[in-house]
């Protein structure tokens, strides 16, 4: 056990932990637990609870409806079938209940914590996760995603590692000395595969009993573990492992069960030690187990026959099933042997281990079948009952006596293999020797194997022997028993008869009677709505017709008031008519006096006006006769003045159209002087550049003349002085042998020298003197070309510009006859014009002077008839003023009858006013009276009526009971 948390070693387990074998007696009696009991000899029922998961993604997106609710604190599961119109609700009550939201931690921290601290104190557990696939029973045992980082749980860690932790952490904390082992595998079709073997020793393992009837997986292996991390990763590898599987195999884990086994050996403290002195051991232990798809028992059990051929039958899961059912019945025969996963479990069903189920289910509606089967089939194994007992605890030494037994026959073993192999030595056939060794190994297994089957078949032998005997004994209990239940039924069927005849008709009888009665109820309960509706209705209108009395009342007092406030009034608004009438009246007839001297005086205004009007028409018909008059000698002299105004006019204008004409004249004869200097300048200036051209010409002309003597003598004077060089040359030879000749006897080699040299010497004076004439001779040749060649082109641009300069003068001279032509047609046209204006003129002078003699003789004519109109309308004005004056006279009379006569009938109609004023005061008066007397008649009789004669249903006779139906 000493440092047994660094051991990370593994080995092989050949035997179980011996705890699950022993048993291990003690009084001492765990008290934590929700689930326990307080009485374990009694037994304690498996604990069942449920899990419901979310509908998944896909569900919901198929709008797939839930017909699972959780009620979480009554602990019920309730399933709604709809079947046809008709909804049922099936009800299911288990120990504990996870809803929807359920976290792992809360089912953690309900159910596996308090398994892991009876774990501590030595108890075995096994958690069944039970459901149909896909419904989280790997989730909730194992989690997703990455359970454990830095120290803290994924929220999808599952129990497992949660458990680990737990353990770790309580042990930790009491500072414990323990070890920890897992074991994890899988159980797929009746074969033990362990999903922590490496990969090479891979293969179905054997299932054996020690012969105390502990059961064992013989080689499976057992992992020591450290750390929640090691925990982790062992799961993940079990994990992947089926992963694997299940590309390999079709689904394979839907239909594979899964154990994971966690042992925890601790050391008692030093006080728990044995007499003997030896330490002990606590060993506590927890299964977790991962059930196939719950789907598989349906389908196993529908087509048993068919899918036994095909391999499918899930044995393990139907006899599990079988198992509870049979412990639920408590039946003297529970088929363990019939499947491994029951062997291997058989202590956590019925024996004593404490077992938890959780059933894990789905909300949807489309796993409705699967639900409820998983849902029952977790509720009759409520009924399971087990004996748990704390596991024995060791000692130390036998401990080690078991490690020191499995190292003997591992020795043994080993030397078996030796034997086998014939030892190391020889490495040639070192191969061949370990396929033999491995060879034999399987066949021991093999051998083992065979051997446990026919242990196995013996015990079912045995077993069913003994099953026979019994079941022909019971039945032979049975059929007496049958017989004589047969002649009692007979005796008791009779009386049934008669009683099932009477129970019938009563049955009958109290149906009429009880729907009678419920038409009676219903009819009463209505009944009383209605008295009780009519009852408020009359308070209401009591407490409404009070209130429209003492309203009317008040309003009839209003009423009166009112009207004899108007009255009244009335009477005041005609009394002050009668006074405003008087009052209009004398004041009516003062105006009219008023009126009377006002015609008068107008009448008098009037005869004057018209006289003044007469007067001043006669002054102005004799102004505008005197106007006139001037008017017309006005006319006369104005039209004389125009006629000498316009006849000066037309005599100036002939004059400024002599003026324009001569100054136009001599405009034309200027013009014409102008053009002709104008021609002459040309000529001028042509000739004088004629001349400069013809002299220039013959100017270059000479220039080359010059130009080809200089030439001449240039090339004379070069053949000259060839010639005189020459001449020179022939002399000096000449010369020059004839002194060779004479000293040649002397001189002859000094001489010969002397005149080479000599010779040499003239000879180049004489080839430079030639070289500087020709080459002088070039130079001047060039310049003298080049001079000719600036005289060619000079002469050639002289003659460009005198060719330029004639084209321009002959243009120039076009453009200046064109310009002169021009300006001696728009002069013509300017006579043209003029005379034309000095003849227009002539003929508006002319017409002008018709129209004022014209004007004047109709203006004339205009004055003179105006003046015999102003004679008529005068004569005409005249008669109408006296007739005018005579009218009003007339109107002014009528006038005054008529304001008389107006005012004789306001006063007759005012005394009528006055008369109707007076009635009306005593009528208004008399209404007034009367309309008093009338309110106070009605007051009386809405009393009567409203408040003494008003009925209401006041009997003091109290209501009818009401009974107990009457709702
Ligand atoms: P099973 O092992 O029963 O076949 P799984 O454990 O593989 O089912 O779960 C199927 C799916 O449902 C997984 O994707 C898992 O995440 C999801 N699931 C199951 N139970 C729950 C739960 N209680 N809350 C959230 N998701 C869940
Ligand atoms: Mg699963």
């Amino acid at each position: 056990m000493e440092n047994s948390r660094a051991n990370t070693q593994r080995r092989r387990s050949w035997t179980p932990s011996s705890m699950s074998r022993t048993l291990w007696s003690s009084n001492e009696s765990p008290t934590k637990d929700f689930f326990r009991s307080n009485d374990e000899q009694k037994g304690v029922n498996v604990q069942v609870v449920a899990r419901c998961r979310p509908l998944s993604e896909e569900e919901s997106r198929g709008k797939a409806s839930s017909m699972i609710s959780c009620d979480e604190i009554k602990q019920q599961v309730i399933a709604t079938q709809n079947t046809g119109n008709k909804q049922t609700d099936k009800v299911f009550v288990f120990d504990k209940v996870f809803g929807l939201n359920s976290k792992q931690v809360e089912v953690y921290d309900d159910i596996i914590a308090p398994a892991i601290a009876e774990v501590l104190e030595g108890y075995s557990w096994t958690i069944f996760a039970y459901g149909q696939t896909g419904t989280g029973k790997t989730y909730t045992m194992e989690g997703e995603g990455r359970k454990y980082k830095n120290g803290e749980f994924h929220e999808n860690a599952g129990m497992i590692p949660r458990a680990v932790q737990q353990i770790f952490d309580v042990l930790e904390r009491e500072r414990a000395d323990y070890s920890m082992k897992a074991t994890f595998l899988e159980l797929y079709n009746e074969e033990i595969t362990d999903l922590l073997a490496p990969d090479e020793g891979k293969r179905p393992l054997v299932l054996m009993e020690d012969g105390k009837g502990a059961v064992f997986v013989r080689g499976l292996e057992e992992e020591v573990v450290c750390s929640v991390d090691e925990i982790c990763a062992i799961l993940e590898k079990g994990s992947s492992r089926k992963r694997t599987a299940e590309t390999l195999v079709n689904k394979q884990s839907n239909r594979s069960h899964s154990i994971f086994t966690i042992t925890v050996q601790i050391k008692e403290p030093d006080t728990s030690t044995t007499d003997h002195g030896s330490e002990m051991i606590r060993c506590g232990r927890l299964n977790l187990v991962d059930l196939a798809g719950s789907e598989n028992v349906l389908r196993s059990g529908a087509r048993e026959g068919r899918a036994r051929e095909a391999g499918e039958i899930n044995k393990s899961l139907l006899t599990l099933g079988r198992v509870i059912n049979a412990l639920a019945d408590n039946s003297t025969h529970v088929p363990y042997r019939d499947s491994k996963l029951t062997r291997l479990l058989r202590d956590s069903l019925g024996g004593k281990t404490k077992t938890c189920i959780i059933a894990t289910i789905s909300p949807s509606v489309l796993c409705q079948e699967e639900t409820l089967s998983t849902l029952d089939y977790a509720f009759r194994a409520k009924c399971i009952k087990n004996r748990p007992e704390v596991n024995q605890k060791l000692m130390k030494s036998t401990v080690i006596k078991d490690l020191y037994t499995q190292i003997d026959s591992l020795k043994q073993e080993l030397r078996v293999s030796r034997q086998v192999n014939g030892g190391y030595g020889d490495q040639g056939d070192r191969h061949s020797s370990d396929a033999l060794r491995k060879q034999l190994m399987e066949l021991q297994e093999l051998y083992l194997y065979q051997q446990q089957l026919t242990v196995d078949l013996k015990d079912k032998l045995l077993s069913t022997e003994g099953e026979l005997t019994t079941a022909r004994q019971s039945l032979l209990n049975l059929k007496n028993q049958c017989q004589q239940a047969e002649d009692v039924c007979r005796d008791k069927e009779a009386v049934i008869f008669n009683l099932i005849s009477s129970g019938k008709e009563l049955t009958k009888k109290t149906s009429e009677l009880q729907s009678d009665l419920e038409g009676a109820v219903l009819d009463a309960s209505t009944l009383f709505a209605k008295i009780e509706h009519k009852t408020d209705l009359e308070e209401t209108n009591r407490q409404n017709v009070e209130k429209f009395y003492s309203h009317l009342v008040q309003q009839l007092q209003e009423l009166d008031e009112g009207v004899s406030a108007s009255a009244t009034n009335q009477e005041q608004n005609w009394k002050a008519i009668q006074d405003d009438t008087r009052l209009f009246l004398t004041s009516k007839a003062k105006a009219i006096d008023e009126l009377f001297k006002q015609i008068e005086n107008l009448k008098e205004l009037n005869a004057s006006g018209v006289n003044k009007i007469d007067g001043s028409a006669e002054e102005l018909y004799q102004n505008s006769q005197v106007a006139l008059s001037r008017l017309s000698s006005a006319l006369s002299d104005h039209s004389s003045c125009i006629m000498d105004l316009v006849s000066k006019n037309a005599s100036a204008a002939a004059a400024i159209n002599n003026g324009l004409k001569s100054n136009m004249n001599n405009l034309g004869l200027k013009l014409d002087e102008f053009v002709r200097q104008q021609e002459e300048n040309h000529a001028r200036s042509h000739h004088t550049s004629k001349s400069i051209s013809s002299s220039l010409a013959s100017f270059f002309k000479t220039l080359k003349i010059y130009t080809s003597k200089l030439t001449l003598i240039e090339e004379d004077s070069q053949t000259i002085a060839k010639q005189k060089l020459h001449a020179f040359t022939t002399k000096f030879e000449e010369y020059s042998a004839a002194e060779e000749k004479l000293l040649l006897e002397q001189m002859s080699e000094l001489l010969a020298n002397s005149s080479s040299r000599k010779k040499k010497m003239i000879q180049a004076a004489v080839d430079d003197v030639l070289e500087s004439a020709s080459s002088n001779g070039l130079k001047l040749n060039q310049e003298i070309s080049e001079m000719q060649s600036l005289t060619v082109d000079t002469e050639e641009k002289w003659n460009v510009f005198i060719q330029t300069t004639e084209s321009n003068y002959v243009e120039d001279s076009v453009a200046v006859e064109a310009g002169k032509c021009a300006l001696e047609d728009g002069l013509q046209c300017c006579v043209r014009e003029l005379a034309e204006v000095s003849k227009q003129q002539r003929l508006s002078e002319e017409s002008l002077l018709d129209e004022i003699k014209a004007n004047f003789v109709s203006q004339d004519s205009l004055i003179k008839n105006e003046t015999a109109a102003n004679e008529k309308f005068h004569g005409r004005y005249s008669s109408i003023a006296a007739s005018f004056l005579e009218e009003t006279g007339d109107a002014t009379r009528n006038l005054t009858l008529c304001a008389e006569k107006v005012l004789r009938l306001d006063r007759e109609a005012s005394e009528k006013a006055e008369l109707l004023s007076a009635r009306c005061i005593v009528s208004t008066k008399q209404t007034s009276d009367s309309h008093s007397g009338q309110v106070a008649e009605i007051s009386i009789s809405a009393r009567k009526w409203l408040v003494d004669d008003y009925l209401v249903d006041s009997s003091p006779s109290p209501s009818p009971r009401k009974y107990g139906f009457a709702k």
